[in-house]
């Protein structure tokens, strides 16, 4: 079963296409909890979740009683039709990691239909879930941003960096870049040598460095010592202007 957390329409906030009109797609579930991202989240039952800025959409246990099962690819579809969209709006498939759908054929189908209406679409994955790019070519028409987890995310190394995934991902799609979130505490332990360990897999696939943070506050603090960074290794600095004009609303 297809799980949906939330729809919105809004810009991107991040990566390569920072500003581009999009509509969001959040779907529910995530085979990783990146608990050292430290965002907490109170549930229903007062329990405080920890996890990352989505754990509202990564937690199944205590924040699925809000998720939508989804059984079609036309509920998927109709909301489209709840907004006043300019025609080929840009699509954003975004989670929790929306690839633990990737072979589901409600997931599939949709897609597929979204290509044929023109619509340019973007995975914001974790880079760690095979995709079956012979089996389901829809994916080669796809953008994928890649966030491979770092060890700051408390995930571990042969779960989060898969490089066969990383390879395949990016030499079979349409387009894919590398997105990492990073804070300053991070930069200060020697992080560039994670992060070029991860860009051997693709050396050739561009690196957006995003400042770390579920708050405005945080990415604020985070922002400069990226900015730093990124200049003296030649990545690109990406905003997270959603976190940065919204702070912590959701659905924005
Ligand atoms: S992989 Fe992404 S969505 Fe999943 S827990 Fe980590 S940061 Fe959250």
């Amino acid at each position: 079963m297809l799980y949906l957390v939330e729809h919105f329409y809004s810009i991107q906030g991040e990566g390569r296409y920072t500003g581009a009109p999009s509509l969001f797609f959040r779907f529910g579930g995530c085979n990783m909890k990146c608990e050292g991202f430290a965002c907490v989240e109170k549930a229903a039952d007062g329990t405080e979740v920890l996890g990352c800025d989505t754990v509202y959409a990564v937690n199944k246990e205590h924040f699925s009683h809000n998720w939508i099962p989804i059984k079609s690819a036309k509920e998927l579809l109709s909301i489209l039709d709840l907004y006043e969209l300019p025609r080929h709006v840009d699509i954003v498939l975004t989670g929790g990691e929306p690839l633990i759908y990737a072979n589901d054929e409600v997931f599939i189908e949709f897609l597929s239909a979204l290509h044929q209406h023109g619509h340019k679409i973007t995975f914001e994955t974790n880079g760690s879930l095979a995709v079956d790019f012979e089996k389901y070519p829809i994916y080669q028409e796809c953008i994928f941003a890649l966030s491979v987890k770092l060890s700051n995310s408390n995930e571990p190394l042969h779960k989060r960096v898969r490089g066969e995934i990383i390879y395949s991902i990016a030499s079979k799609a349409k387009e894919a870049f590398f997105k990492f979130s990073i804070d300053a505490d991070s930069i200060d332990l020697g992080l560039e040598d994670e992060i070029e360990s991860i860009l051997l897999h693709s050396p050739r696939t561009k690196v957006y460095c995003m400042p770390l943070g579920g708050s405005k506050a945080e990415v604020e603090a985070n922002t400069e010592p990226l900015i730093e960074f990124c200049k003296s290794k030649g990545y690109n600095f990406s905003d997270r202007l959603h976190i940065r004009i919204w702070d912590q609303n959701k659905g924005v």
